[in-house]
């Protein structure tokens, strides 16, 4: 194939990139947006196997067949609710193959390689390899192998900025003086960097580092790109980046957090007070009678779907109860946080999987100031995007971050489990509330149970 028809081939698939990222920017058209993404994706890989002299063509469709068969069934399999580990998974890999391919170019090309293309290596396997650790630390918060508190030890600072030091220093020496040893010395001082980076990130704010570290890949892709001379992975990597770092701003603006707060608020906090006794405490719990008869009376209703939703798959059961409340003539809404769940946008694809009409559902911004106007709020598998906590205890790990203000409503209904906390592990107020009432057990069958009494009032 000549480079003519590969660099027009390509230019199609970088089109079909950017068309994806207009789709996926609507739930309505997000679906083809992906499908678009994904003929993109495959386009620029088949089109490889055609243009110049392949070497090591056994080894090659033998990493595409294991990536398959590794890929494929965990793509299918992974619940809902843990896409975001999957998200955090496959982007950490991609950041680290991009420092792979990095390493491995360098050690062709290296010793008469211009200096644009050494500083361009040193960026990728350094960003690369900060993205593989730091997506790595993430999963394991995510998936709850390790603490979602912020992991802080003394002189934790000086280590992190004499890690860095190294990085930047041994990524000098690289360039100055050649030689692989010294990029592999690189590799391992970013590879400590991404996690010391990620440690003392909050559980509540591991979704801005997700998205900052898919930045980062997408630079290390595009910074790849010019490494292998691939103007299509330059374009892949600058639309993953520039997306990623809006996402990230758009995320960090919607909790009240600056990126330096969040990356190096732990250093900055106050210890926290563990609480231990509050768990003492009386708490108000019901039956679903005592709910059933609150929402009979009720003139407005603000649902608030949080991560137990998701768990409990219930979407289906809070839209039969939506549907009755609103055949009894009253008004209902749905209160979105904007990290409610576990992704951006988690709480709209759920309920939207129950065909919930968008318009009743309402964002943070405009729902807060109705609270005032809202007789009961049924909060149903949330419970960090609720804690009045992010507006009351300085230092706390979500202090700062907006949160739906159920509060101001006449009554607050909690559905959970137990009195287990939320992602980022702090102690909620508002379940010791005098006008909080709990009903325990899992949201689905306690939905179901009020749904029943509710047809009997
Ligand atoms: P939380 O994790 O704070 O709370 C979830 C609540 O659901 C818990 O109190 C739990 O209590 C309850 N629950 C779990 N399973 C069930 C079930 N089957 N039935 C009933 N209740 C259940 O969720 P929120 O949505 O309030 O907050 C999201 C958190 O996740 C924030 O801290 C956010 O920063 C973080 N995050 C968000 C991401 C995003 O992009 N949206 C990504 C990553 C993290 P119990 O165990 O007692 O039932």
């Amino acid at each position: 194939m000549s480079d003519f028809v590969y660099d027009l081939i390509g230019l199609a698939a970088g089109v079909l990139f950017i068309l994806a990222l207009k789709g996926l920017s609507h739930p309505r058209t997000a679906r083809r947006g992906n499908l678009l993404g994904a003929l993109g994706a495959g386009i620029a890989t088949v089109v490889v196997f055609f243009h110049g002299d392949i070497k090591n063509l056994g080894w090659i469709l033998g990493a595409i067949a294991v990536g398959t068969i590794i890929g494929v069934p965990a793509a299918r399999k992974v619940q809902m609710t843990q896409m975001p580990q999957l998200v955090a998974l496959f982007n950490g890999v991609g950041g680290g193959a991009a420092a792979l391919v990095a390493i491995v170019e360098y050690q062709i090309e290296g010793k008469d390689a211009p200096t644009a293309f050494l500083i361009f290596t040193v960026f990728t396997v350094v960003v690369g390899c900060v993205s593989f650790s730091g997506s790595i630390v993430t999963f394991l918060k995510l998936q709850e192998l390790m603490t979602t508190r912020p992991v802080v030890f003394p002189g934790g600072r000086f280590v992190i900025a004499a890690t860095l030091a190294a990085v930047l220093g041994t990524s000098v020496w690289v360039v100055v003086a050649l030689g692989t040893t010294p990029l592999l010395v690189v590799a391992g001082f970013s590879l400590a960097f991404g996690i010391l980076f990620v440690l003392p990130v909050g559980g509540a704010d591991v979704p801005i580092v997700i998205s900052l570290l898919n930045a980062f890949t997408g630079l290390t892709v595009a910074a790849s790109g010019y490494v292998l001379n691939s103007t299509l992975l330059i374009i892949a990597g600058t639309l993953v980046g520039a997306s990623g770092t809006i996402l990230t701003r758009m995320m960090a603006d919607a909790m009240g957090r600056s990126l330096f707060g969040t990356l190096f608020g732990a250093f900055t906090a106050k210890p926290q007070d563990s609480s231990s006794a509050v768990e003492n405490r009386p708490v108000r719990s019901g039956s679903p009678d005592d709910v059933a008869i609150l929402l009979n009376y009720a003139r407005r209703v603000v649902i608030v779907p949080g991560f137990g939703l998701a768990v409990a798959q219930a979407q289906h059961t809070v839209r039969e109860l939506a549907d009755l409340m609103i055949s009894k003539g009253i008004d209902v809404a749905y209160g979105i946080h904007p990290v409610a769940g576990r992704m951006p946008g988690h709480m709209n694809v759920l309920l939207a999987e129950a065909n919930i009409p968008y318009d009743q559902l309402v964002e943070m911004e405009e729902v807060n100031p109705t609270f005032g106007q809202t007789d009961v709020a049924i909060v149903i598998g949330a419970n960090d995007v609720v804690n009045p906590a992010a507006q009351t205890s300085p230092g706390c790990p979500i202090y700062g971050m907006p949160i739906l203000e159920v509060s101001h409503a006449g009554n607050v209904i909690f559905l959970k489990r137990s009195m287990r906390p939320g992602f980022a592990g702090i102690e909620n107020e508002l379940l010791y509330d005098p006008k909080t009432m709990l009903l325990f057990g899992d949201a689905k069958a306690s939905l179901t149970k009020v749904v029943s009494a509710l047809k009997a009032l």
